[in-house]
């Protein structure tokens, strides 16, 4: 019997392993995965400096582990750079593997801008465990006496970006964030809510740069502490230690579209999340679904309800993803924030008879979302209540 093909070991590929097992013990599945295939919760990445959690305390699950209890072949270290829709073969970097089906949890890549600047190169982004190693590094230093990084600049005020800026200015940082955009989150918040976030996080020592972007890195020239020169569009110069950047991720679309599958924003999946050949499925933050009217929906919760869905599709039964409303926990201990966002380009305005509650009304007076913020966030299950999906 031809296995089961999971390429990718994030929170979308090992939910699909478990879901799958619970359904069907005897298909033998097989994940291939160009990292380690330890289990870690990626949210935990944008929270670990001020819990003191190193990238190893991160593990949540072994790999050998997972292997034992889920009865998969794991194939680590090992990427995936050409699929076989015909013949139904992967070609890996070690070696060729036939399936009968295959799921694409490929997940997202981190987005860069070009930026000049002979210290362009050392800007870091963090979207999985080993690039989170990597940061730590930097910012701890290999000798904390001497090497402790003491500021660090932030590209991007949205999710990723704020909840880096908390964690870090919580553990003791100096942070400053860059942001073309007004206030923090201003893609997702209404006005008054992202103005508490900003305040939030200044009164936590956070620096705020907006209304510019980021052109340049350099060495420090004074060849002094800190070691980079960061030149913002408004012309302002900041010294800092380390540069993050935190400006959004992008579906990872590349082998999908090597393959001939449809691709728009992510992988374009039905909604029994199969692509547009039919041994073919995707989900995570690679998928654009049409269960979310062709969104990508790079968090958690939906990847938990897709793989419940499609892991009864692969073992047999079709079955048709429908989303529960997905409010989003965006981690700023500094003004705790819960988001049902609308969908894009709904009609309708936030309205607020509360400090921390706003919701979006639509047509015929319906709500269609909302932001609790602070003590707030309790209501989420009351609010919850009254959003049409
Ligand atoms: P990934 O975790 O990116 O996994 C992709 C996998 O595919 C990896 O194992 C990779 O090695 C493998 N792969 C890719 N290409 C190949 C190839 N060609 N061959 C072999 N293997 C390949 N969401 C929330 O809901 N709440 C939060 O609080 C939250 N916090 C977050 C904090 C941070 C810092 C980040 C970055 C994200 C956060 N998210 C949060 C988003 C959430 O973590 C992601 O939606 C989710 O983890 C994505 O899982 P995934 O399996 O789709 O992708």
């Amino acid at each position: 019997m031809q296995p089961l093909i999971i390429i990718g070991a994030g929170l979308a590929g090992w939910t699909t392993v478990r879901e799958f097992r619970k359904l069907d013990a005897a298909t033998p599945v097989m994940l291939i995965t160009a990292d380690s295939g330890d289990f870690y919760a990626k949210p935990s990445l944008s929270n670990a400096f001020a819990q003191g959690r190193s990238p190893a305390q991160l593990v949540s699950t072994p790999a050998a582990k997972l292997v034992e209890t889920q009865n998969v072949t794991l194939r680590a270290h090992t990427r995936v750079r050409a699929i076989d829709p015909v013949r139904r073969v992967v070609t890996t970097s070690h070696g060729k593997f036939a399936y009968r089906d295959l799921v694409l949890a490929t997940g997202a890549q981190a987005m860069r801008v070009p930026l000049a600047g002979d210290a362009a190169g050392s800007v870091l982004s963090v979207n999985s465990l080993q690039d989170f190693s990597a940061f730590h590094a930097r910012v701890v230093g290999t000798d904390s006496s001497q090497n402790h990084s003491k500021h660090i600049v932030i590209l991007g005020a949205g999710l990723i970006g704020c909840e880096f800026a908390n964690d870090l200015a919580g553990a003791g940082y100096r942070v400053s964030v860059v942001d073309p955009a007004e206030r923090p989150l201003a893609a997702l918040l209404p006005a008054q809510a992202g103005e508490q976030l900003q305040g939030a996080l200044a009164e936590l020592g956070v620096t705020w740069h907006f209304g510019c972007t980021v052109r340049a890195v350099d060495q420090n020239p004074d060849k002094s502490d800190p070691a980079l020169r960061v030149s913002l569009s408004n012309e302002v110069q900041v010294l800092t230690d380390t540069v993050l950047s935190a400006i959004g991720l992008r579906a990872d679309t590349a082998l999908a579209q090597t393959t001939g599958l449809a691709c728009e924003r992510g992988i374009v999946v039905d909604t029994a999340l199969q692509t547009s050949d039919p041994h073919i499925y995707a989900l995570g933050d690679g998928a654009q679904y049409a269960s979310a009217g062709g969104r990508t929906l790079p968090f958690v919760m939906p990847i938990m309800s897709a793989a419940r869905a499609l892991a009864a599709t692969l073992a047999g039964q079709r079955t048709e993803l429908v989303f529960p409303l997905m409010p989003v926990t965006i981690k700023t201990p500094a003004l705790p924030i819960v988001v049902a966002a609308p969908a894009p380009g709904l009609a309708g305005q936030w309205t607020s008879n509360d400090p921390g509650l706003w919701q979006f009304m639509g047509a015929e007076n319906r709500q269609h979302g909302f932001v609790l913020t602070g003590q707030h966030t309790a209501r989420r299950g009351e609010q919850a209540r009254l959003v049409q999906v």
